[in-house]
């Protein structure tokens, strides 16, 4: 009986430890700390046309600058020349 209380002592202490360990490697290396995420707040550029922001991925790149769609490219180097 008492070996197995020492047993028991000895796997306890153990289940702590490798829940310390596991804890420690996971606050030195959080796995959402990458400076590459995917959802990083995107560039906001104005549309020269109606002024309506977007994000720089989604506008469209004319001569002058950029647009929130193709007609307003259009629209705006129509009424440029
Ligand atoms: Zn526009």
């Amino acid at each position: 009986m008492k070996y197995l209380l020492v047993l028991a002592v000895v796997l306890i202490a153990f289940y702590i430890w490798r829940n310390n360990r596991l804890t420690d490697r996971s606050d030195a290396a959080p796995p959402k700390a990458s400076p590459r995420k995917p959802n990083t707040p995107a560039i906001m550029v104005a549309c020269l046309e109606c002024g309506t922001h977007l994000p720089d991925t989604e506008a469209v790149r004319g001569r002058d600058g950029v647009y929130c769609s193709l007609e307003h490219q259009r629209q705006h180097e129509a009424n440029a020349h």
